[in-house]
């Protein structure tokens, strides 16, 4: 989604384009649903794809946030931020579709299914060598952006180390349908080891997203549909109503790893392949979509790129949206994830200070929505 999202971007200037991917186009088993903040709507509707997304996207109207077994919880709505929507709720299936529609793909070269097998660079060029339909064929190019996710082989090739920090958690992703409205509402409620969210969906539906520690997330695995629905309905409560039934479940493991640098002269990285977050503050694409305005911004601003770039300014707006991110993203798991005397007191007690408190509210709803940066 990376990738192609900055390719779209940077294929509105004169630059020549190529993107490689190592996947096949139909990607019906990315079963990924992603909460889009308004900026990155807003930046959708600039690229022209946010007409593709529409039918398939849920607007979030308003965000409740609870503690099971405690009072006291956070509402934030639209309307306190005069916004016509805090976000919107698209499976990611249709935001790669959306992208790669032909006429997009027609903007810049694709090598699909290509594999990256080498990269190199000098003081004037980047050069990469990959693999497709059989056949090794080599590229050069004045900049090389890594957007290959988690497992970033160009992080690898350019022998960038990473931290890692492994929650011992998984999240649980199914898409639970409802016997009534949700009224556009996102809810995410903490238990003790996780929480549960379950953010709106077109067709009366929402995306569920259980995170909780692996051998919890493993049971609940085994368990049959009607078990689990029940076992979620209880744990959940009845908010939505009647959870009437689920859709096949899948499991991601949550952990955050960082890239030590982003940029090695003319390779930078970009992404999941830079940061990958914990998704239980829904931030990863979120932050990708900010990094990559950034990046074709730095990128159109020093055109032809016959030198190597100067990147200073990038790296100091991209380090502080990553912060940001990252401690919204590493917090919630860490606070949440701890059974601790303590933060049972504070949690209850600082989400009725958040209700309570419009002009907090309002600020941490910003700094959610990428407005605001933790520091200011
Ligand atoms: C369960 C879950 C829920 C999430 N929910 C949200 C959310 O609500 N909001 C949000 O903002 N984010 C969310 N995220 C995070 C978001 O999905 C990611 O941050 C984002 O998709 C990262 O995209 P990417 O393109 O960097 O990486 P990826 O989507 O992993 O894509 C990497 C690409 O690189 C290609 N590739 C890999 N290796 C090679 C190679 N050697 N050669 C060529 N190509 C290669 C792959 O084929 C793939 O197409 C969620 C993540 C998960 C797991």
């Amino acid at each position: 989604m990376v990738g192609a999202t900055l390719a779209l971007t940077l294929s509105q200037s004169d630059l020549r384009i190529a993107l490689v991917d190592a996947s096949p186009l139909n990607l019906g088993y990315d079963h990924r649903l992603i909460a889009l903040t308004y900026n990155s709507f807003c930046f959708l509707s600039d690229l022209n794809i946010w007409n593709a997304l529409a039918p398939y996207a849920e607007t979030i109207k308003k965000v409740h946030v609870s503690d099971r077994g405690h009072f006291g919880k956070v509402c934030l709505s639209a309307s306190d931020l005069q916004l016509p929507a805090l976000g919107y709720v698209v499976p990611a299936k249709y935001i790669n579709a959306a992208l790669n529609t032909l006429d997009n793909k027609n903007k810049y070269d694709t090598f699909r299914p290509a594999t990256l097998k080498n990269i190199s660079q000098t003081t004037s060029r980047a050069t990469v060598v990959i693999e497709t339909e059989g056949h090794e064929k080599i590229l050069t190019a004045n900049l090389i952006i890594g957007a290959d996710g988690t497992h970033s082989t160009v992080r690898k090739l350019m022998d960038i180390s990473t931290e890692t920090i492994d929650y011992r958690q998984k999240a649980l992703v199914t898409v639970t349908h409802l016997n009534r409205a949700h009224h556009n509402i996102a809810y995410e409620r903490f238990h003790g080891n996780g929480a549960i969210a379950m953010l709106p969906l077109t067709q009366q539906r929402c995306a569920t997203i259980w995170t909780d520690d692996n051998s919890i997330i493993d049971s609940l695995m085994q368990l049959s549909d009607s078990d689990f629905l029940q076992t979620l309905q209880k744990q959940f409560g009845y908010r939505l109503g009647r959870l009437l039934k689920i859709d096949s479940r899948h499991i991601y493991p949550l952990k955050m790893i960082k890239a030590k640098e982003v940029v090695k002269e003319r390779i930078i990285l970009i992404g999941n392949a830079a940061h990958t977050l914990s998704p239980i503050a829904a931030q990863g694409l979120n932050l990708a979509l900010a990094e990559i305005a950034m990046l074709a911004k730095t990128i159109l601003q020093q055109l032809p790129l016959s030198t190597i770039p100067n990147w200073e300014q990038y790296l100091s707006q991209q380090r502080q949206q990553q912060s940001t991110s990252m401690r919204i993203s590493h917090g919630l798991s860490k606070v949440f994830a701890k059974q601790h005397s303590l933060v049972n007191l504070l949690r209850p007690l600082g989400m009725i200070g958040l209700d309570l408190n419009n002009p907090f509210k309002n600020y941490f709803a910003r700094l959610v929505m990428g407005k605001k940066n933790i520091l200011s």
